[in-house]
């Protein structure tokens, strides 16, 4: 069982606009589409049996149709699928909308500081952790060496203001930014991905990533549509793992995470 818990999807109609804006900001070639049949088929090649989907709204306008676009597919797909919905710090009638959200089934938030250009410890956002905490983990872009939004420090500090929320601080907790993440969460709970790190990172720094944060609070994910899924898996195969710890990023970690929210995948 492998599950990506990292996968941007968007409706077919802007999906090609909207991954050239992503490659364009992160001036990064994108390797696929951000459709959701590319998905699959790009799963299916690579041995990925589960997606966490996921899409990023930069204007609140945006949450209520994305939300609604992500729960049709995860209803239309629940055996592959896990949806995380999207929220912004100025949609009017959060608790509302997450708890929505909940009923159609999508299972967790997606947050992207740098996309939605806020920060991450900015108090405008407390009321979606608030309201997340205790109910829906948090999959949070995380650093950016360019910007200030996403911190690590900032997000270690969101953490220690909301103990029970479930942070997955992304690519290994702050993208670009590797040098400083595992001092900046030292002593917090905090899951990160493996996502848009592996390509960067040597076999060896991730290894001392994945003891600096635990295995068991390490998760595979691969940013797609920004990488290549097959790439992705092959690099994690070069890794210096055990075959427990393989299993625990691969599959097992998202499920213990899921399970505590009353979700079996
Ligand atoms: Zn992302």
């Amino acid at each position: 069982m492998i599950i990506d818990s990292h996968v941007h999807i968007f409706p077919d109609k802007i999906a090609e606009k909207a991954v050239a804006g992503i490659g364009k900001f992160y001036d990064l070639p994108m390797r696929h589409d951000g459709k959701l049949d590319t998905v699959f088929a790009e799963g299916r090649k690579a041995g990925i049996d589960k997606f966490v989907i996921l899409s990023v709204a930069t204007a609140p306008e945006q949450v209520a149709s994305i939300n609604n676009f992500l729960a049709e597919n995860v209803r239309k797909h629940g055996d592959k699928l896990i949806g995380f919905c999207a929220m912004h710090p100025d949609f009017q009638g959060i608790d509302a909308e997450l708890e929505r959200a909940r009923e159609m089934g999508l299972v967790g938030i997606k947050l992207h500081p740098d996309f939605q250009r806020f920060d991450i410890d900015d108090e405008k956002a407390f009321e979606i952790y608030r309201a997340a905490e205790g109910k829906m983990p948090i999959l949070f872009h995380t650093g950016d060496y360019r910007t200030g939004w996403s911190k690590p420090e900032k997000m270690a500090k969101v953490m220690d203001l909301f103990p029970n929320l479930d942070v997955i601080a992304s690519h290994f907790g702050g993208w670009s930014e590797w040098e400083r993440t595992p001092e900046a969460y030292k002593g917090r709970n905090v899951y990160v991905d493996t996502s848009s790190s592996l390509y960067k990172l040597t076999p060896e720094e991730v290894r001392n990533m994945v003891d600096a944060f635990g295995a068991d609070h390490v998760l595979f994910g691969t940013d797609f549509p920004m990488w290549n899924m097959s790439d992705e898996l092959e690099l994690f195969a070069k890794l210096p793992l055990t075959a427990e710890e393989r299993e625990l990023i691969l599959h097992e970690n998202m499920e213990n995470l899921l399970r505590k929210y009353g979700k079996n995948i």
